[in-house]
């Protein structure tokens, strides 16, 4: 698996003028002296991204009330558009995707839709490594049942504490589980789960399967429809460069449209009757069902330029650039910081690695300090992990190159003894 590679900048240099992707560079708003690998926790605003959210502001300046059906985006329709514009990425038809919610509200919005506890059916598989507020959504929707989380949750354990292992999971998938909801990917080790398999073997138990696909959106192609997979959530703020609390995604397979959502509103509705103002409920067909209320507008501007951009770009060219430069990025780390006591954590093959690297170092903390002094910013995941990402969109191999000397620097002249320990609040 390791590979010895030419060890110079200038060979950084020839790759970036290879990168077919290196245009979009300047689509963002790099800031001068500033590296930026944490777009897997919040991608950078785009140009196209700042005139959406000023032509939206625009509308309602000009508009007033007549904005949900007038101007460039009338806003009544941009949920179902930008669904449109997503279902590329998810691989779905267009009325299987809509932008609407946060990623933990459709959590609830599809487990209280799909999670129905009857006879001895009554558990949902997770996994103990997956992201926080997901545990919580399915402990509150097990509660809503009258049930009690440390019976029904079932969380699939980690043999190493960075992946999980799918025959672990499938293992897992007794007669007593109504309901699967895993990550595409797990956002500390960046592991890639094969989601078509786990699909297919929930649905040979008779187990209903989700997935939350919040890194791997925008990082990694998916074939939701054709695997057969029956709902994902994810938000648009991480690779999908939708900004701070932009609107997120939610995908249902069309063979569940008409089914009533757990958490009904007025968007629920069928559009053309949603203004009958009428107390029956007739379910839209499609996944714009599983809207609850009035759009988060102004969220979803920005979302319009950056899924502009993904098609244009396309996912497979994003997925082709996103493998090669993480690769190189491992290269390098193999190379360069061998016996500073760095280890990689994310999976080494392609097909089960995402687009981060996940490098573990016990003073993680105080070299990302360092880092982010350094004028590069990573993330932290405490204890000991360094999330790195370069984006496809706007990270250069000569950033990954500088990135690994800084590394080295840090380590070799010792300065993150200059750092205090403690985690930041938001790291
Ligand atoms: C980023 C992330 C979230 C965040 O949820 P929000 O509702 O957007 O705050 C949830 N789950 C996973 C797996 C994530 O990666």
């Amino acid at each position: 698996m390791e590979r010895t590679i030419e060890l110079s900048r200038e060979h950084a240099q020839q790759e970036d003028r290879k990168d077919k992707l290196n245009k979009y560079r300047d689509e963002f708003y790099l800031q001068p002296g500033i590296t930026y690998l944490d777009g897997n926790s919040l991608g950078l605003m785009s140009k196209r991204a700042e005139k959406n959210v000023e032509e939206l502001m625009d509308s309602w300046k000009r508009y007033g009330i007549r904005g949900w059906t007038q101007g460039k985006y009338p806003w009544f329709f941009l949920p179902e558009k930008l669904g449109e514009m997503c279902a590329p990425l998810v691989g779905a038809s267009k009325e299987e995707v809509i932008v609407s919610g946060s990623t933990t509200s459709n959590i609830h919005q599809v487990v209280s839709t799909f999670y129905k506890p009857v006879g001895k059916r009554t558990k949902i598989l997770a996994d103990e490594l997956t992201f926080p507020s997901d545990i919580y959504a399915l402990q509150s929707q097990i509660l809503l049942q009258d049930l009690d989380p440390a019976e029904h949750l079932i969380r699939v354990k980690s043999q190493d504490g960075r992946v999980i292992e799918e025959d672990d999971i499938i293992a897992a998938m007794t007669d007593e589980v109504a309901l699967i909801f895993l990550p595409t990917v797990l956002y500390r080790s960046g592991q890639l789960l094969d989601i078509q398999r786990l699909t297919a073997e929930a649905h040979a138990r008779g187990i209903l399967i989700g997935f939350d696909a919040c890194h791997s959106i925008g990082a990694v192609p998916h074939s939701f429809s054709e695997w057969d997979v029956d709902f994902a959530v994810w938000c648009n703020y991480k690779y999908l460069n939708g900004g701070p609390g932009s609107v997120a995604g939610l995908y249902v397979h069309k063979k569940h449209f008409g089914t009533r959502p757990g958490l009904a509103g007025w968007y629920s509705s069928k559009k053309d009757k949603q203004f009958d103002m009428s107390h029956t409920l007739d379910v839209e067909c499609s996944a714009g069902a599983f809207q609850i209320g009035t759009s988060h507008v102004l969220s979803l501007a920005p979302i319009i330029g950056s899924l502009e951009m993904f098609a244009e770009a396309s996912i497979e060219n994003i997925r082709e650039k996103s493998l090669h430069i993480t690769r190189y990025m491992m290269d390098l780390i193999n190379q360069e910081l061998a016996g500073l006591g760095f280890t990689i954590g994310n999976p080494k093959e392609d097909e089960r690695r995402s687009g981060h690297i996940c490098l573990e170092h016990k003073e993680a903390i105080r070299i990302c300090k360092a880092l982010i002094d350094n004028g590069i910013i990573p993330d932290n995941r405490p204890p000991n992990i360094i999330r790195l990402a370069p984006v496809a969109f706007y990270t250069s191999y000569v950033e990954v190159w500088d990135t690994i000397q800084t590394l080295k620097k840090i380590i070799e002249e010792k300065q993150y003894e200059q750092y205090s320990k403690e985690r930041n609040v938001v790291s």
